[in-house]
């Protein structure tokens, strides 16, 4: 940057370079006239990202060239949007006094400050079926406080937690846009591992200072009068400080749509963490990570976009306590059962926009009057939603028709006072309808015979001339100018003055239109002012208002998430789920939400699932690969993510005995898309879950230990289970699905254990998946089958039958090796091997093996043996 040279740099420059040094790391749009200019390094990178002319400005006294960009004042957002998407903080600067007036440079200021968790309503930027959060973390010793804003919504929540690792499950769930730490802590192992929960999250790391307690409480209670503060709750408010500030200082506005703090207690919620909410596929699918083939993705019929965030909301936080699951599967029941009364729900919702964002928008005083039309459309079918709720019965439909707050005033003030086709744009008016204001209609007279008068001297001139293409026009250089093509010229009377000669044409000036042109502009300045005002004042009535209208729209969100759980339920078949305090998870007929929607010929099979924490805890579930394991353990978390939601769920009869948390875990090579070192990754999940999981959650470990050699596999599968049954260290509702079968024999020694396979049929080299879930364990893994399902060429087939053959017979050659690799053809053929030099002289191998009783062992044994034997052979 041209700092040497600063002294010489003209005004202009000179404020900007003082307004830059008060926001480094950011790109500074520096509004001049018409533009935001860019200017030195922020022009450099932006040009790139906005892939716009980077051009340059001579400044002599500077000795040197400015380079420089631009983008027009009123397509800011989208340039915005895309300066923001690339990972760039946003210092807006406006000229805050009129230029008109000001005395020597126009003052300017920032205005605002714009990064991804900072994105409102009226910027090109947000998802409008997605929160957008931003959220503060504050890091102590075994104190973890956060604060969730979405500024677009206002919505604002705090809470807290006793490990850094359910912290990290509260990052992962919110997916905030942004986090704001304490300055320092860039470095800090916890952060690390914060980040390698969800990566990629835009960190803003500020001043401890601005995590004060003392200064969180003052502020707390100024921003939300209702919030009673508490000692209990200090490193939330320690976090919900630091990012109110950090708000302050970015928007520089009154945030008025920041009205409530909601306190999330730990324990309300079913805790899913990261591998929880991938594996089951939740809100995005593993594939891509797109939201298509996600529970979200099939579940997702709400109407409102309010709806379709709660319904988010409500996947990723499903509830804990009975009670209000209760609460909501009965308000779901009552909906499905008055289908016509649901239907007009429905209709009403139809057209009603996004309420908490207009709130939002209106809060910070970013709406424009489409915004206002929108609100008071939407607030025209709230008493349509009334009436369609006032049927019902069950207790949380009555109080959300009781907490319908229907904002007839504010309304009545919008139909009266904004005009119902208003343009984008605030300053230039037609935003006040005829007779709000008795001033406005007089103005608008004078404005609109102004017209008509030109009208008149058009159509005069005309026929004084005899140019019948004589136009009268406007424009801002000059204002109103008569123009005559050049095939006219010659008819010009004496008393118009030439203004300006086009290629075609000449236009001119008289005394007269000038006159009239005074008055008519005079009075489109003054009308477009004074709409102006009357927009701002009606525009702050309803702000003092934002808090009812959020009401209203939580009301609005929540009967669209009922409803829509109700229409899955008649369409899809779902039923009601009972909920209660106990242990026990019985599913009749349970299937998988996601899959079955995707089958379209074929019918999904449906399957029972019976747990508990005695005799039941913890199913194997073997099967060949393809037979549909992985399919049944998900679709039995699935069932209790969305009974616990309070929806109905997929099966003809469910009980829910509430779950604390969901875990679960899936073998490497099913994970290769992740691309780290999977079976690393697989084992550090594992071990979370052994430190984690508590005798109420629900574990779903599908081919655990498949990352590594068999035998290591296997024993780290066997040691974990037993691990997980044993109830003094878990005790867990389990299932475990693998294809090691040798694991079945677990449920011969140890209690709480069940096999289940699910069936295939057999006839002669072929297997027919049945899809069935039957108990008993499967004695092979079928795995060459599959294979020629697949089409693996016959010889290859052929020849892997006799390498199983061969290992299933346990046979070594001399040199103690597993002989794998014999051929029929080879048989007969003289041995080879070093210890041939002793022929006659068994080894100690061989003769261990020729001691075996083979049908006695089982194979697990037989493994153990195996090991043994490969042992004696590297001793
Ligand atoms: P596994 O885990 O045993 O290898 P998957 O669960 O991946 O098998 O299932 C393989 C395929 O079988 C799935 O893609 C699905 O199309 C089908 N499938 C699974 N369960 C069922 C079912 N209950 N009814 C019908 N098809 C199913």
């Amino acid at each position: 940057m041209a700092t040497k040279a600063t002294k010489k740099l003209t005004p202009m420059i000179r404020q900007y370079l003082d307004i830059k040094s008060q926001y480094p790391g950011h790109i500074l749009l520096f509004r001049m006239g018409d533009f935001y200019e860019m200017f030195f390094e922020d022009a450099e990178i932006a040009a790139k990202i906005l892939d716009i002319a980077l051009t340059s400005r001579s400044h002599k006294s500077a000795g040197e060239r400015i380079p420089l960009c631009g983008i027009p004042y009123h397509a800011l957002s989208s340039y915005l949007a895309k300066l923001v998407r690339a990972g760039r903080k946003v210092a807006i600067c406006d000229q805050i006094e009129d230029p008109r007036q000001a005395k020597g440079i126009v003052k300017r200021a920032v205005t605002r400050v714009v990064t991804p968790g900072l994105v409102i309503g009226s910027d090109d930027l947000l998802d409008e079926k997605d929160n957008n959060y931003l959220m503060g973390v504050y890091l102590a010793d075994d104190e973890y406080g956060f604060c969730l804003c979405d500024l677009s919504t206002g919505e604002f929540r705090i809470g807290q937690h006793e490990s850094l690792e359910d912290l990290a499950d509260e990052w992962v769930r919110a997916e905030p846009a942004e986090i704001i730490l304490p300055e320092g802590l860039q470095d800090d192992p916890r952060v690390a591992q914060l980040q390698q929960a969800l990566p990629g999250r835009f960190l803003t790391f500020q001043s401890p200072d601005t995590f004060d307690l003392d200064d969180a409480r003052a502020r707390l209670t100024e921003q939300f009068p209702r919030f009673e503060p508490n000692d209990e709750l200090a490193p939330a408010m320690c976090a919900a400080g630091a990012t109110l500030i950090y708000l302050q200082m970015t928007q520089k506005r009154e945030l008025a749509h920041l009205r409530e703090i909601i306190v999330d207690r730990s324990g309300a919620f079913l805790v899913l963490d990261e591998a929880a909410k991938r594996n089951l596929e939740l809100t995005a699918n593993l594939r891509d990570g797109g939201r298509r083939d996600s529970l979200l993705a099939v579940l997702d019929e709400t109407r409102t976009a309010m709806g379709a965030r709660l319904l988010k909301r409500w996947i990723t936080y499903p509830l804990v306590q009975p009670e209000p699951i209760r609460g909501r599967l009965d308000a779901v029941a009552e909906l499905v059962q008055r289908r016509a009364d649901r239907e007009a729900l429905g209709e009403a919702m139809e057209t009603i926009h996004d309420l908490e964002r207009l709130a939002g928008k209106i809060g910070l005083a970013s709406c424009n009057a489409r915004d206002l039309v929108s609100l008071r459309v939407s607030l025209a079918r709230l008493p349509d939603l009334q009436a369609a709720l006032a049927v019902f019965e069950s207790p949380l439909l009555r109080e959300l028709v009781e907490s319908l707050d229907l904002l007839e005033d504010i309304r009545g003030l919008l139909d009266n006072a904004i005009d119902d086709e208003p343009p984008i744009t605030v300053r230039e008016g037609s935003l006040i309808k005829s007779g709000y204001d008795e001033q406005v209609d007089e103005l608008r007279h004078i404005a609109r015979s102004g017209r008509g008068i030109i009208a008149e001297i058009e159509q005069r001139e005309r026929q004084r001339t005899g140019v019948t293409s004589l136009k009268v026009r406007y424009n801002n250089v000059f204002g109103y100018y008569i123009e005559v093509s050049k095939a006219n010229l010659h008819l010009v009377p004496e008393d118009y003055t030439r203004k300006q000669t086009l290629v075609n044409a000449e236009r001119f000036i008289t005394p007269e239109l000038k006159e009239i042109e005074e008055k008519i502009l005079t009075a489109q300045d003054k009308l477009s002012e004074l709409e102006y005002d009357l927009f701002t004042q009606v525009r702050q009535i309803v702000a003092d208002q934002v808090e009812r209208i959020q009401t209203s729209a939580r009301v609005v969100a929540q009967v669209d998430v009922l409803a829509c759980f109700a229409l899955l339920a008649e369409t899809r078949g779902y039923c009601k789920p009972t909920v209660g305090p106990d242990d026990t998870l019985d599913i009749k007929d349970g299937r998988h939400p996601v899959v079955e929607v995707a089958f379209k010929e074929e019918r999904f099979v449906p399957n029972d699932a019976f747990l508990d924490i005695g005799d039941n805890r913890l199913l194997l579930i073997t099967g060949p690969n393809m037979a549909g394991k992985s399919t049944y353990i998900r679709q039995v978390a699935l069932i209790v993510v969305m009974a616990q939601m309070g929806s109905f769920v997929p099966a003809s009869s469910c009980h829910v005995g509430v779950v604390d948390r969901v875990f679960t875990r899936v073998g490497a090579s099913d994970n290769l898309a992740r691309g780290q070192s999977t079976f690393m990754v697989e084992m550090t999940e594992t071990a979370d879950i052994l430190r984690n999981a508590s005798r109420r959650s629900l574990i779903v470990l599908d081919e655990v230990g498949r990352g590594t050699s068999t035998f290591d596999g296997l024993s780290i599968a066997w040691a974990v289970a037993e691990f997980i049954r044993d109830e003094q260290h878990v005790g867990a509702r389990t299932m475990f699905a693998t294809h090691y079968h040798e694991l079945t024999d677990m449920a011969r020694t140890l209690p709480g254990v069940r096999n289940f396979n699910i069936s295939v049929k057999e006839w002669n080299d072929d297997i027919l998946f049945l899809r069935k879930i039957v108990p008993g364990a499967t004695s092979r893994s079928y795995g060459i089958q599959v294979a020629r399902l697949a089409g693996l060429p016959p010889q290859v087939i052929d020849r892997a039958k006799e390498v199983l053959a061969n290992l299933e017979a346990v046979e070594y050659d001399e040199v103690g090796h597993a002989r794998i690799a014999k051929r029929q053809s080879e048989e007969g053929k003289p041995k080879t091997g070093q210890l041939q030099l002793f022929a006659g002289a068994p080894s100690p191998v061989e003769e261990e093996i020729r001691a075996m009783d083979l049908d006695g062992l089982t194979p697990l044994e037989a493994l153990r043996a195996l090991v043994r034997l490969q042992e004696k052979c590297k001793k």
